[in-house]
């Protein structure tokens, strides 16, 4: 029951209205007994600054921040965390005695998403990485500070996965991503790949198109991983089922960057049989089954 002791916390981007997250920070609060409401704000770009403002103002506990606002929103901030700062881009606020603290929990996210499927970074010795955009780019922090010996960057602007490799090199001291432009997979040594597909192509509602459509690329897939959940089939997926390989969508990995984000506010753990329960009920709301 909301009362005068609740607590908001919500999401602010823009646009916001499609937003899952309200499903599971609300399930959270509710498990937990937490008396905790969370709803989004849609804030416009030039607003940013006042928004963070006024929730501090309004004693709001937390925020998310989405698109397109994750990098903007850091000059609004008393404080930013270490990892946050390397990546360029926050999509937490932590309420703290000075002011908000920004945190970037997509990265810890993905990696808490993969570990809870088997996938393991650490072993493997080289990895691909579609895309060089705001995502891509922590994926690329993600797989340097995991130790992954080389991480193939391909991008359809091949000075931005460049930009990113150099970034990595600089801020972590490692030599790890190649960038290459999108057909350099033909050069490649011949073996199964993770392959983590960090673009917006295939996204709803342009679900017909994959970034590669090229059989050969999705023969040298073990493991697809795409970022996108909606829809939760891309095409991309399908072509890696389609040549025997196993496929991820990024559900998990948006329910993760939630938890960890939920953790920080609240200052709990959340138990994976907790975090199970409430990635049923986001599937049962939302209408998605998994498929391998
Ligand atoms: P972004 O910064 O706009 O980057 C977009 C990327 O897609 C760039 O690499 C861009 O290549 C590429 N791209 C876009 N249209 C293309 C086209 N027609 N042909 C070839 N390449 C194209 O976006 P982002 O913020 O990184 O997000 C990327 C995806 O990740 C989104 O679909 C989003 O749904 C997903 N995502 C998932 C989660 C999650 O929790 N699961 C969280 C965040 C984002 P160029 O550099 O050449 O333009």
């Amino acid at each position: 029951m909301i009362d005068g002791y609740t607590r908001v916390c919500g999401v602010i981007g823009n646009p916001v209205e499609h937003t899952l997250s309200p499903v599971i920070q609300n399930t959270l609060a509710e498990q937990f007994s937490h008396n905790m409401v969370y709803v989004p704000f849609h804030v416009e770009n030039d607003e940013v600054h006042a928004a963070v403002e006024g929730a501090w103002a309004l004693n709001v506990l937390g925020l998310n921040v989405t698109v397109p606002h994750k990098s903007r929103v850091i000059n609004s901030l008393a404080a930013l965390d270490d990892l946050a700062a390397q990546i360029g881009a926050v999509n937490t606020l932590v309420r703290t005695e000075e002011g908000f603290k920004g945190y970037n929990t997509d990265m810890p996210g993905l990696y808490r998403a993969m570990s809870s499927e088997g996938i393991r970074l650490e072993e493997q010795e080289e990895a691909i990485v579609l895309g060089a955009g705001g995502v891509a780019r922590a994926v690329a922090f993600l797989c340097a500070s995991r130790d992954v010996g080389r991480v193939y960057m391909l991008n359809r602007s091949l000075e931005k996965a460049e930009k990113v490799a150099e970034e990595v090199r600089k801020k972590t001291g490692k030599d790890c991503i190649v960038p290459l432009p999108l057909d350099g997979w033909k050069e490649l040594p011949e073996k199964k790949y993770l392959v983590i597909q960090a673009t917006s192509v295939g996204m709803y509602p342009d679900t017909d198109h994959a970034l590669i459509e090229d059989a050969g690329f999705y023969d040298r897939i073990q493991t697809g991983y795409d970022l996108i959940y909606k829809p939760f089939n891309t095409r991309f997926m399908q072509l890696v089922r389609e040549a025997g390989g196993r496929a991820y969508h990024g559900l998990k990995m948006l329910l993760y960057q939630g938890i960890i984000a939920y953790e920080l506010w609240n200052d709990v753990v959340v138990p994976e049989e907790m975090a199970e329960a409430v990635y049923e009920i986001l599937k049962e709301k939302t209408g998605i089954r998994d498929e391998r």
